[in-house]
């Protein structure tokens, strides 16, 4: 019997949406992912096939058209995807992490004029938050958005933007009192059309995985916004917006871990049990199980700890020391498991045919992108000592 990835998913009609995304998975992208990736070529036809399946809209309200799925449902899908190649649950980030903002923190006029449009194929989102001396620290930004009259001007460089050159909106970090204290008080976020003059679209970075999306420098020259672009419509909250936001970024990144440790794992086992030593198939070494056991037990626990973080957050309860832990722990484990997968393939899992090699490039991205294991350990600790007075 075909295994049911799945099966730890409580609600049923998650668990069909993710199933039915399963087989799609299987039949339309395990077969080309390695193509598109070797040649780091935007997946068009498979975005289409995602977009015809309603997962642009998995988290925008029916009332906009969307699908209104649960983060469970959604951190499901992202392991499926995951499971097939690591860039299409990636491009599906910021997408949804965006749209999550506009719905939560948008003006009635913002949520009227995108979320329909992000519900279809045309208009997809970015995140713009690093820049080239701004990272883990993210309130040390240093692009500004200075008030002209009705307007604002935008002026600064941003780094890592996936989505960067394709997005139809970017949701940008600034900083509107860069003299505020504490500092994030001073900054904003703003929701950027694309077509924004003085809003330039930089270089592509060159990467070694994540392949297929595109990851780009931007920069703010002058850049002119209404005030009506202000997310939420008064300045001064864009940091409390966007940390929120990306909780849901750590459920889809954590997803992402589980995903990809699953794949290299489903890999392992098989070619164990094909693959002989010494005269029997090496999964009869007793080493090799003790590996697959402890894989598997891996895995099973990021996935866990990632529907849970999922289910915190559909109960509408905060959420940062759950999707950090998930975060942390998946990610790190993916890539114990991919190293180990290759462990067990010997020879053969150092070579381009096999999709290890990808899973191999693929999972370091998961330790750093949306806050480093360092960061995500920082705000598990945080978290936990409110638990604690003394
Ligand atoms: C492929 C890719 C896609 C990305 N996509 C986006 C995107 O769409 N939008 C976006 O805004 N950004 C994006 N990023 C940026 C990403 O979120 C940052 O790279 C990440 O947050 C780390 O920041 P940094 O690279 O500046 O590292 P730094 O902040 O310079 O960190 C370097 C090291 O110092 C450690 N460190 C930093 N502070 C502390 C501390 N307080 N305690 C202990 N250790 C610490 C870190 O853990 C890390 O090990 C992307 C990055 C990549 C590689």
């Amino acid at each position: 019997m075909a295994r049911d990835y799945a099966a730890d998913i409580l609600d049923p009609l998650a668990r069909d949406v993710v199933n039915n995304v399963g087989v799609w998975v299987e039949k339309e992208v395990r077969p080309n992912a390695s193509e598109f990736e070797h040649a780091d070529a935007f997946p068009e036809p498979l975005l289409k096939g995602m977009s015809d399946m309603g997962l642009f809209g998995i988290k925008i309200p029916e009332q906009y058209g969307g699908l209104d799925l649960t983060f469970e449902c959604y951190a499901g899908v992202c392991m499926e995807l995951a499971r097939g190649w690591m860039s299409l649950a990636g491009i599906i980030n910021t997408h949804v992490l965006v749209g999550y903002a506009i719905n939560e923190y948008g003006t009635a006029e913002q949520k009227q004029y995108y979320l329909p449009k992000l519900v279809e194929p045309e208009m997809r989102c970015a995140l713009s938050i690093t820049e080239p001396d701004a990272g883990s620290d993210a309130q040390a930004i240093k692009t500004t958005a200075r008030r002209d009259g009705d307007d604002y001007i935008i002026n600064g460089q941003k780094m890592w933007v996936t989505n960067g050159h394709r997005a139809g909106v970017y949701l940008v970090m600034t900083k509107t009192d860069p003299a505020a204290q504490p500092r994030h008080k001073g900054i904003t976020a703003f929701l950027v059309p694309h077509d924004t003059p003085g809003f330039v679209k930089g270089k592509k970075f060159d990467k070694l995985g994540y392949k297929g999306v595109e990851t780009t420098e931007l920069s703010f020259e002058d850049a002119r916004v209404p005030a009506s672009a202000v997310l939420g419509g008064s300045e001064g909250s864009g940091f409390q917006h966007i940390m929120s936001a990306l909780e849901v970024g750590r459920i889809n990144v954590a997803a992402r871990g589980v995903g990809v440790a699953q794949a290299a794992f489903d890999d392992a086992i098989r070619y164990a049990q094909k693959r002989e030593a010494f005269g029997k198939p090496i999964f009869e070494h007793q080493a090799q199980q003790l590996r697959l056991a402890e894989m598997a037990t891996k895995i099973r626990a990021a996935r866990l700890l990632t529907f849970d973080a999922a289910r915190k957050k559909d109960a509408g309860e905060r959420s940062d020391l759950d999707a950090g832990m998930a975060k942390l722990f998946s990610t790190e484990i993916a890539q114990e498991v991919v190293l180990d997968s290759m462990r067990i393939h010997g020879g053969v899992a150092y070579g381009k045919e096999l999709p290890l090699e990808r899973y191999y490039r693929d999972a370091p991205l998961m330790i750093i992108a949306e806050g480093t294991s360092d960061i995500q350990k920082i705000v598990i600790a945080r978290s936990l000592v409110r638990d604690y007075p003394v």
